[in-house]
This record gives structure tokens, sequence and C-alpha cells, in this order.
């Protein structure tokens, strides 16, 4: 059977230029992004190419404590979704193997398991795109990855795009294509019963011991209001699809209603949910026309913008991952002066003299969440706050980083170039101190938009993180 035809999915990407091994006992899917058993393309990809060469398909989950910048309140959340994950590709009929640090290596996992070939998924970020590209070297069979995490396939937009309006035609032009429902198939060769590799308990007193055991950073603990897992995932875009999207466009800018966005930004963060089946419950939800777009806006657009700019520009986390003509306002302001200045100590602890600003901060540091709009507010103001550009740029990545549970994200490495260095927008006249044509908000401006006395109390009313 032809190589190509196994993973015959617009979606994937063949990775080395090893064949398929005829005497492979399995097929592998190497979840790393996509942990869902649900809507996904990549799982669907490889139980595809499992049934074609009549072969049991096993799910292989690799966890390591040590992935740059994850902390106990990230794992712990990640955790939550993995028994619903190995229940789901169970009834599909793979086995699903979570191996834990020491003994997450993938190929270890191969030479045990013998596989005919390799399917993993996708994300742009440079750290699993290192891992996936070191796995595609030492492997001695194929592998094939999907680009799960997205409506519309990163490959089809070959270039870095400048701006929402340059990406949305080229992205509506395939929605077509790609925006139909995945049809989750079953494994025709279920694995051998009782003959499961060995795996970790996904259970919950398995994972806490397994988190317990691990030298995570402690420092920022788990969010007792968040739950994470498809399940939970699921059941919040069932309210919002009830509670919030008629009222979108009216509420998104509100950031003192909770309600007035999906909040569902960490559960597509770690795979618990995808896209695609997100975007087909709210385009063919009963809300009014415009509500539905403009959420589609900002679930497809914005955030596949995101995804090209990690995807296509290798600074996306560095001063050169700003445009130029950013980078040149901000270099000509750099001498102006700031004051006051805040160091990243007094800015992390909410030190600062502005009370919206601390309310923002400390509702990621409590809730691990801001809304989008106190997002750019905030990351703006440190700018301002700053005596140097570029340093900036760093803190806002670090802190965002480390507190929020959706960080570590092409959507947080682009907001952040957004607010502070004018990515995906345009320069503003006239200019201003500091921030030169960067686009600046103000105290003034911002807290007009919203109740942001409600803002603040309703922060003050959250337990300590
Ligand atoms: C400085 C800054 C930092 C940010 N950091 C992150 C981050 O770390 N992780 C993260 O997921 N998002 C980040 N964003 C983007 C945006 O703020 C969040 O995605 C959004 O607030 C999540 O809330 P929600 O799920 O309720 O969004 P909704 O309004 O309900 O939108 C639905 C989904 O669309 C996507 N989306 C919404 N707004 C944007 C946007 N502006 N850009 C890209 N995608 C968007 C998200 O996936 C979101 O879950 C950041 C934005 C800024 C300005």
């Amino acid at each position: 059977m032809p190589l190509q035809s196994l993973v015959a999915d617009p979606r994937a990407s063949r990775r080395n230029d090893r064949q398929v091994d005829p005497r492979g006992r399995c097929v592998v899917y190497w979840m790393q992004r996509a942990q869902r058993g649900l809507d996904n393309p990549a799982l669907d990809a490889a139980v595809t190419a499992a049934n074609a060469l009549g072969l049991p398909l096993v799910v292989h989950l690799g966890l390591v404590p040590f992935y740059p910048g994850a902390n106990w309140r990230h794992y712990a959340f990640l955790v939550q979704g993995l028994d619903a994950t190995a229940r789901m590709v169970r009834q599909r009929g793979a086995a699903f193997c979570l191996r834990p640090y020491p003994g997450h290596s993938l190929i270890d996992f191969c030479r045990q398991v013998r596989p005919a070939l390799v399917v993993g998924d996708e994300n742009p970020l440079r750290v699993p795109e290192r891992w996936r590209q070191i796995v595609a070297a030492r492997l001695g069979v194929s592998l094939f990855t999907v680009d799960a995490d997205v409506v519309v396939p990163s490959v089809y937009l070959a270039k870095e795009e400048w701006a929402a309006r340059t990406i949305r035609p080229k992205i509506t032009r395939l929605l077509e294509r790609f925006l139909v429902p995945g049809d989750d198939p079953v494994c025709r060769v279920p694995w051998p019963f009782g003959a499961e590799p060995e795996s970790h308990g996904t259970d919950e007193s398995a994972l806490a011991a397994m988190l317990a055991a691990w030298p995570l950073d402690r420092s920022v603990g788990p969010v007792v209001r968040w739950v994470g897992g498809t399940p939970a995932g699921l059941a919040r875009l069932a309210a919002f699809l009830r509670d919030g999207l008629a009222q979108y466009p009216r509420r998104h800018g509100l950031a003192h209603v909770p309600e007035g966005t999906s909040r569902l930004s960490p559960y597509l963060h770690f795979g618990h949910l995808g896209p695609r089946a997100v975007a087909l419950a709210v385009r063919d939800a009963e809300a009014p026309l415009e509500a539905r777009q403009a959420f589609l806006e900002q679930l497809i657009v914005r955030r596949e913008l995101a995804v090209n700019f990690c995807a296509r520009n290798s600074d996306y986390d560095g001063w050169r991952g700003l445009p130029a003509w950013g980078r040149r306002t901000l270099e000509a302001h750099a001498a102006d002066p700031r004051d006051p200045t805040y160091d990243i100590e007094e800015l992390e602890a909410a030190r600062t003299h502005d009370p919206l600003w601390n309310a923002a901060q400390t509702q990621m540091v409590r809730d691990g969440f801001m809304h989008n709009h106190l997002r750019m507010y905030w990351a703006k103001q440190i700018l301002a706050w700053t005596p140097d550009p570029g340093r900036a740029q760093q803190i806002a990545i670090r802190l965002n980083d480390r507190w929020s549970l959706d960080g570590r994200d092409p959507n947080g490495y682009a907001g952040i170039a957004w607010s502070i260095g004018g990515r995906h927008d345009r320069p503003w006249a006239p200019e201003r101190p500091i921030f030169g044509m960067v686009r600046a908000m103000t105290l003034a401006s911002t807290s007009r938009k919203f109740d942001w006395r409600a803002l603040v109390s309703q922060v003050q009313s959250l337990p300590p993180a």
C-alpha cells in the first residue's frame, strides 16, 4: 500500500523519509498537544492508517516535569483531562498508554511495541517542534504529523501574515474544506484484550501521586475554580452557547462580566477541546448571525493568525518578532522618561499605583485568567513602566506564561507582540512618549469601557493563590 495513502488526511505532513515497517505490529499515535479522544484529526488519521494496515493502534502520551515554563498549576489542569481522554481512546478500540518521566521516551516505547508507522500531532512552538525533529530522525519507521489544533492547517498558510485582514480571506476560502465535522473513526482491530502495554494509572489518586513526586515549581498552585479535561470543557462550551453566545458582540468587551466570553482558552491550549468542534457548535447554534460571526472571528481568524505568527516567525517571543516599524518607533523613544518604573518583583506582586492594573495582575495570579481587553492594557502598561521595551516584552511573557492557565501559547506571544510592539496592528498617530507609533491605552480610556470598580471588587473576593 503506498505510504501516502495511509495518512491521506490533508492536514498530515510527512516528517522523515523512513518507510512503513511491513513487520510492524501496530500503529502508534504520539499524543503531544491534542490531548483528547474526540474531534482529534491526528487520532482520526492514526485510526485510519491502522485500519488500512489491519493493525491495532496504541496511543502514547509521555509526560515530563521539565516542560519549559510549566508549573504545578499547569500540570494540575493538564492531568485532570487524562482519565477521560484514556476512556474515550479505549472506547474507539485503541490502547492508551501514559508514560511519565523518566519512562517517557517515545523511542523506547516504539522499541517495545514495534510500530509499522507513527502519527503525531503538531503545534508551532519551538520546543515541541524540536522534539518532533529529534524523534523523526531517530525513529526507524515513518513519522507523520497532523495539524489537529487549528481549523485551517498551518501548511496552507505558507507565509507570515501581516494582519487579520490579510489572513482572513485566505482562511475564509478554506473553511468550506476544513470546517467539517470529523467522524471519530473506530479501530477495526482492537488492541488484544489484557495485553496492553504498561501504562501509568490515569485515575485521580495515581496522577496526584505522580505530581507529588515530581520536582515541579510549586510556587504557582492549582486554581480550584478551573477543572481541566474534555468533559469540563464541553460543559463550559454548552453553558456559553446557552448563556453567553447571543450577547457576545455586546458583552465581550466588558471585562467585569465573566460570562461575557467563553473562557475556553485553557481547554484549547491543553488540547482538551479542538477548535473545529467548538467552531461547528457555534456555527450551528441558535444565536444571531452577528454573534456567531463575532465569536468565530476570534476563535478562527485571530487564533490562527497567532498560530501563523509562531509557525512562520522563529522570533515569536523575542524583540525581532516585533515588526520593523514597531521596533524603530520604540527604539526612538527608548530614552523617554518613565515615571513611575517598576521591576518584575513589584509587578508580579501587583504593587503599582494603578488599581485596574493591580486587579488584572491579581486576577491572573489568583484565577489563572485575565480578560482580553485587560490583557492588552496590562501588557501596554508594562511597556510604560519599564525602562527598556525589550525587557518589557520579556516581563510580560514571563508573567503571562507563569500565571495564566492558557499561557505558553501562540496567542500569548502574539498578544504580547501586538500590545508592546504593534505586531498585526498598524502605526498610530499622533506619536506619543514611550509608545511612539504603537497604539497606547490609558487608565482613563480603558476604565471607561466597563465597570472597572466591579472588576476590582470581584478580584478582591477571589481566594489567594
Ligand atoms: C497581552 C495578551 C496576552 C494574551 N495571552 C494569551 C494566552 O496566554 N493564551 C491565550 O489563549 N490567549 C491569550 N491572549 C488572547 C486572548 O486574550 C485570549 O485568548 C482570550 O481572552 C481568552 O478568553 P476566552 O476564551 O473567554 O475568549 P473568547 O472571547 O471567548 O474567544 C474564544 C477563543 O478565541 C480565541 N481568541 C480570543 N481572543 C483572541 C485574541 N485576541 N487573539 C487570539 N485568539 C483569541 C481564544 O482561543 C479564545 O478561547 C492574549 C492577549 C493579549 C492581548
